[in-house]
């Protein structure tokens, strides 16, 4: 979708790594956070953020960023720093439950790493990779109670941000129930309106 736009898709474990890539200072900061498992702080969240997309670029999309209200103020901060304002925030709806059923089916290919789904994007024979033959497995972080506890910090961490942003008219809605397909249309529907400007 980013590429359609011709803006920067920046997710943020995707800047981490490519922080923890380049080898300054901030990036094998990073790089000790990741290597350790745990949760990248907010503090240091923000500066890669703005080191390595809002400072680079004026057209992005981040994705998985702002999750937190002090992330949110950190964004104003630095768009404020730069004359620069928010176009849109994009609020993808879906219930726990089925939230719940996606990210608990989700299996990976031992041997290749294709990803696929149980109910939604099954392999044409159980267990089995249809590119190499390799056995699928469980993904690691589908487990269920692992899913809960995401919805959980999602519900307390996360939720906070779509009345600051809804407050400020910048909230667009899309149903995430449908087929990616279908999403994937809505969206787009809603990034050329913006585009249009
Ligand atoms: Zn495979």
């Amino acid at each position: 979708m980013a590429e359609r736009f011709g803006v920067r898709h920046a997710s943020t474990g995707e800047i981490f790594r490519q922080a923890a890539a380049d080898g300054s200072e901030l990036g094998r900061t990073v790089k000790d956070y990741l290597d350790s498992g745990g949760l990248v702080p907010d503090e240091l969240t923000s500066r890669v953020v703005e080191e390595m997309v809002v400072g680079r670029s004026d057209s992005y999309l981040l994705d998985g960023y702002p999750r937190t209200l002090r992330q949110a103020h950190d964004l104003d901060a630095m768009l404020g720093r730069r004359g620069q304002e928010l176009d849109l925030v994009v609020c993808f709806e879906l219930d726990d439950g089925q939230a719940l059923r996606r990210l608990t089916g989700r299996l990976v290919c031992a041997e290749c790493g294709e990803n696929y789904h149980r109910e939604f994007m099954p392999p044409q024979a159980e267990g089995v990779c249809d590119g190499c033959g390799g056995p699928l497995k469980v993904r690691s972080d589908s487990a269920e109670e692992v899913v809960r506890n995401r919805l959980a910090q999602y519900d307390e961490k996360t939720r906070p941000l779509v009345a600051y942003y809804e407050e400020r008219g910048l909230i667009e809605r899309v149903d995430a129930s449908p087929a990616p397909q279908e999403v994937t249309r809505r969206t787009e529907a809603l990034l050329s309106r913006i585009a249009s400007r």
